[in-house]
């Protein structure tokens, strides 16, 4: 199974996690069955930095060919899209991390073009947080990915409670969105899975924003995976097929 959705440990405030180390995430990975997991920041969704990123390149170093690190930039800087180039050229990151909500900015500003032209470039997807007004909604998003055709855009939550059915429909109506069922219930997510495109559509756990360990939130999501209405065939497919096409990961 891939995990599409995780988060390095920092942060600040109420959802701050230190002690949760990278070993402790391939642990986590190893109780539950989870072969690869897609690591995102989260102290760099607040404080962006080259830092922040290089951070990243050593923590999923632990174990390259199970942690796959994504970059995230500030897009409003000059150099946001050669500080992507140099993440994925040089660091070993293999996708783009954005929050428009927490970073602030509008996904229709021009200043996303250039790190979109960027992302086609090298051929890394972008994921989104979505699932949040004013900035983070999903066909906010899919007008973007409208203007990028080439690049693989992803919805992080698929809409979390209030906006997965408005999700759903960006995705049938958007060749290049992807969705992360990350977060939104599972009726909803049978129902994204039985109604929409079923191969664009991945899961995530947001693990990483807790200290404990066990990383219990994480736990109970991978749990409903298991329990979700849909058939054999379609949990393969989100489980495993089509997050490997949109991480460009062979097939095993
Ligand atoms: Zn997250």
């Amino acid at each position: 199974m891939i995990d599409c959705h995780t988060h390095m440990p920092g942060g600040l405030g109420f959802l701050a996690a230190t002690s949760f180390t990278a070993r402790d995430q391939l642990a986590f990975m190893d109780r539950h069955g989870i072969d690869v997991s897609v690591v995102l920041t989260h102290t760099g969704l607040l404080f962006p930095s080259p830092a922040e990123n290089d951070a990243m390149a050593g923590y999923v170093a632990a174990d390259p060919a199970r942690l796959i690190g994504f970059a995230t930039v500030d897009p409003r800087r000059a150099d946001a899209a050669e500080e992507l180039e140099r993440c994925v050229r040089e660091r070993g990151l293999r996708g783009l991390k954005l929050h428009p909500w927490l970073q602030g900015f509008c996904v229709h500003d021009p200043f996303m073009d250039p790190v979109c032209e960027a992302a086609a470039r090298l051929g890394v997807p972008i994921l989104f947080h979505d699932g949040t007004p004013p900035y983070s909604l999903a066909l906010q998003i899919a007008v973007l990915a409208r203007r990028h055709p080439s690049v693989r855009m992803v919805l992080g939550h698929g809409g979390l409670h209030d906006a997965w059915r408005e999700a759903l429909v960006a995705l049938e109506t958007t060749p290049n969105l992807w969705t992360c069922l990350c977060g939104i219930p599972p009726y909803a997510a049978a129902h994204v899975i039985c109604n929409g495109p079923l191969e664009r559509i991945v899961v995530g756990t947001d693990a990483g924003l807790a200290d404990a360990a066990g990383q219990p939130y994480a736990a109970a999501r991978i749990a409903e995976w298991g329990r979700l209405d849909v058939t054999a065939g379609q949990r393969e497919a989100i489980l495993v097929d089509n997050p490997r096409r949109l991480l460009g990961l062979p097939r095993t």
